[in-house]
């Protein structure tokens, strides 16, 4: 049984066009409609034939729908959600795919008084955006958690739930706050030293950029695709999880000053005990499928 015949996607970028070509390939009867702000993405979209019915308005394309996914960067979702209020159907139930959440549920609530939200955050993504960087495969195996309020109707959790399912995704139900306490520390923070390493190396005056990309291999490279995700995502995801955020820094921080007091009084056993710590967590991450246990992220040497 599908759990939703009418499907809205709006914006069609790198997590809106994966979720419409994922329900092309697992629910091919799912009518779908897209609408995204960018004239540009638009027209691609058309011509990858990315959904049934492609408008030029938001409210055009919720008009008849079941269920809507706003697919936008988390700053936007409350302009989005007001701007499909006036035609949303009543009993249609909205999600969205923002990484950070407490803040969007508050948006969203604010902005459709009366209808089901069942927000969710697709553990899933590249440093890739737009439309042509989706693919159908993205959620396979993937964790979808899903922050419903407290009060929210079972039956809406237990439909986005099985849509997310049909997809290929894993769900998991989080309270919004410690959703974004967790991914704080396992997304967010990890992005923001990645752009601070890849600044920092940037800025250096002895040593010179060239020598930077031409000696990169050495654990450089991993962080300069982190720090090539999608500046607009990330702006937005830093402020609205701002709280969260702060509070992983402030903890990192004071684990970065016991590293480098390590260094300085050449204690290393401290610095032993914490590598082999880390070791077994990366470990775990390749037991429970969610990396490739080849050797350099699988990448291919010749
Ligand atoms: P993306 O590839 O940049 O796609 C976002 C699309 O939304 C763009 O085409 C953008 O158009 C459009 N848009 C912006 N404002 C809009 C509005 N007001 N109305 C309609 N469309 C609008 O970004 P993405 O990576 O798919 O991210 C979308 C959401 O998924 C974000 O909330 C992000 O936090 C979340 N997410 C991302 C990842 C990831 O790894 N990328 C993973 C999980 C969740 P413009 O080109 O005009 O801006």
């Amino acid at each position: 049984m599908l759990p939703f015949a009418r499907v809205a996607i709006l914006g069609l970028g790198l997590i809106g066009s994966s979720i419409a070509r994922a329900v092309r390939q697992s629910m091919p009867t799912v009518h779908l409609s897209g609408y995204d702000a960018d004239p540009a993405v638009r027209a691609r979209a058309v011509e990858l034939d990315l959904v049934d019915e492609l408008t030029d308005t938001p409210g055009a394309a919720v008009m008849d729908a079941d269920f809507v996914i706003l697919c936008v960067p988390v700053g936007a979702m409350g302009a989005v959600a007001a701007s499909i209020a006036a035609d949303l159907p009543a009993d249609a139930i909205v999600s969205d795919v923002g990484s950070s959440k407490a803040g969007v549920a508050k948006a969203l609530a604010e902005a459709l008084p009366g209808i089901a939200i069942v927000p969710a955050h697709p553990v899933a993504g590249t440093e890739n955006s737009g439309p042509d960087a989706g693919f159908a495969s993205l959620f396979n195996g993937r964790w979808c958690i899903l922050t419903p309020a407290g009060d929210a109707d079972p039956a809406a959790v237990m439909r986005v739930s099985t849509f997310w399912e049909r997809i290929g995704a894993r769900v998991d139900i989080m309270d919004a706050a410690h959703h974004d306490l967790v991914l704080a520390v396992t997304s967010h923070l990890p992005h923001l030293i990645a752009y601070t390493i890849v600044g920092t190396a940037s800025d250096l005056e002895e040593v010179t950029q060239h020598e930077v990309i031409k000696y990169s291999a050495g654990g450089f490279r991993d962080f300069t695709r982190i720090a090539a995700s999608d500046p607009t995502m990330w702006r937005d995801v830093f402020l609205a999880n701002k709280g969260a955020v702060l509070e992983m820094l402030q903890r990192f921080s004071e684990d970065l000053t016991a590293l480098q007091r390590a260094i300085r009084w050449g204690d290393g056993d401290a610095l032993f005990d914490l590598f082999t710590r880390t070791r077994a967590i990366r470990r775990s991450i390749i037991e429970q499928g969610q990396d490739d246990a080849r050797p350099d992220f699988g990448r291919v040497h010749d």
